[in-house]
């Protein structure tokens, strides 16, 4: 079965596309509070959810047209449980492989309570039973009391690190995921990061989402976690036309707490692209550095990596109609009831970069290299000239994943592969040393040359 998917997978790769994904909103119900978020508490719109036909049919299609990944997100997916398990088994039995959902964490409240622990082994029973393969939990910041305030939900942090080893028992691996947010570089007593106005404090910002970064992903691995990955921004910033998107997905908002503008992003691309290789060993990190990699550049000088594949392999069904969208923000683009989509028509014709949807921008650019060397060989050359540092964080990518054992949510981490990933020692600084030695030094210099 794993040999015959693989042959599909060449053979998509073949007609330039690439294995496919859907993002299905279940609800845009929610009972958190986060800011950085248009479906929280505090919105007053008319909220809607998917019923299990509707949900059967986009499922059913998108197994005709071998899409390989479904997500199943919100608003908070755990409070439709009895649909979503059933969703979970429908897609499982469609032979759909990788299946994902996740919650805000509402469920992990009360860890005082003294039937937490039985709470917890249903909860994880109920959906290890399930084809699931990924569960993401979201986590704001590696201050609890921050994280808490920003989700509304008091006490989560203790609940989630008492209910990690549950869930581990049950042989399921929860993924913490991390929303950036300038909170995330202010912890405690350090305020929230404010917005870079000047040239002379860029160093200051780098450094402070460095700290962030490095002191979130220490968190979770402290808490338990043996997955992480990172949400970009879910902000259409400052830089972006509205008339040119308009985000279908509401997890968008236009909070400081997440808008950030172009010159902002360079810096915070390129710390985390530093945070996440240092901390490859400590958990698995789905972030790839590749895709930081181009980000960083686009944001520092306008470069282009692979075009996103929203609306060719890629696509967002809504919880409003249950239409599908080249993505969560091309709202402009509804495309009709998946099964009616003509996929490379819904492309548009031009290649898209006008977000950061890491759902999307990520595995468009880990899957381009592979897709070019069958459909645009040359193409591949030139790329591969023009930028040998794309090839080299791309080709650790996949070393790195294979580590990981690509994600799977239902096996542990394998702590020797990681280890194998530590960030390398500095080299000992070498003193000047004698007149002889310096001499030596040189000549081993030329003869490499
Ligand atoms: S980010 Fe998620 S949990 Fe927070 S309000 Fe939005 S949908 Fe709800
Ligand atoms: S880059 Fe991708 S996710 Fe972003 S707007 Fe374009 S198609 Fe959508």
């Amino acid at each position: 079965m794993k040999q015959l998917r693989y042959w599909h997978y060449l053979f998509q790769f073949h007609r330039n596309r690439v294995p496919g994904q859907l993002v299905i909103q279940m609800t845009d119900r929610c009972n958190a509070l986060c800011p950085q978020c248009g479906m929280n508490t505090r919105q007053s719109f008319k909220r809607h959810h998917l019923g299990l036909d509707r949900l059967k049919t986009i499922i059913t299609n998108a197994a005709a047209r071998r899409v390989e990944a479904v997500s199943f997100t919100g608003g908070e997916p755990l409070l439709l449980m009895d649909d979503l398990v059933a969703m979970l088994d429908y897609a499982g039995a469609a032979g759909i492989p990788y299946i994902r959902t996740g919650t805000n964490g509402f469920v992990f409240r009360h860890a005082e309570r003294h039937d937490f622990d039985d709470r917890m082994h249903r909860l994880a029973a109920r959906l290890a039973a399930t084809p699931l393969r990924n569960f993401w939990i979201s986590i704001d910041s590696a201050d609890p009391a921050t994280h808490e305030s920003m989700r509304g939900f008091k006490g989560v942090i203790d609940g989630i690190a008492r209910a990690l080893p549950i869930f581990h028992a049950h042989g399921l691996y929860p993924s913490a995921n991390l929303g950036l947010n300038r909170n995330l570089a202010g912890v405690g007593s350090i305020p929230a990061l404010p917005r870079l106005h000047s040239r002379s404090q860029a160093a200051d910002y780098a450094a402070a989402w460095r700290r962030g970064l490095d002191r979130f992903f220490r968190f979770a691995a402290d808490l338990g976690f043996t997955i992480a990955n990172v949400c970009y921004p879910m902000s259409l910033g400052e830089d972006v036309d509205p008339d040119d998107l308009q985000a279908v997905y509401s997890a968008t908002s236009v909070d400081t707490v997440v808008s950030f503008a172009a010159h902002e992003k360079k810096l915070l691309f390129a710390a985390l692209e530093k945070a996440v290789r240092a901390n490859r060993s400590r958990l698995r990190i789905f972030a790839p550095l590749c895709s930081l990699h181009v980000l960083r550049q686009q944001f520092e000088y306008g470069a282009r990596g692979y075009a996103c594949r929203g609306g060719i392999d890629f696509f967002f069904v809504d919880a409003v109609k249950g239409h599908a969208f080249p993505c969560g923000y091309r709202g402009g683009d509804d495309l009709g009831p998946f099964g009616v989509v003509d996929q490379g028509a819904a492309a548009d014709g031009r290649d898209c970069y006008r977000c950061e949807w890491e759902c999307f921008r990520d595995p468009s650019e880990l899957t381009g290299p592979v897709r070019e060397l069958f459909h645009r060989p040359m193409d591949l050359v030139r790329r591969l000239r023009r930028d040998p540092g794309f090839f080299r964080c791309w080709w650790e990518d996949w070393r790195y994943y294979r580590a990981c054992n690509f994600f799977d949510g239902r096996r542990p981490a394998d702590s020797d592969k990681l280890r194998a990933f530590a960030p390398q020692r500095p080299p000992e600084k070498v003193g000047r040393g004698t007149v002889t030695q310096r001499l030596r030094r040189v000549r081993t210099v030329l003869r490499n040359i």
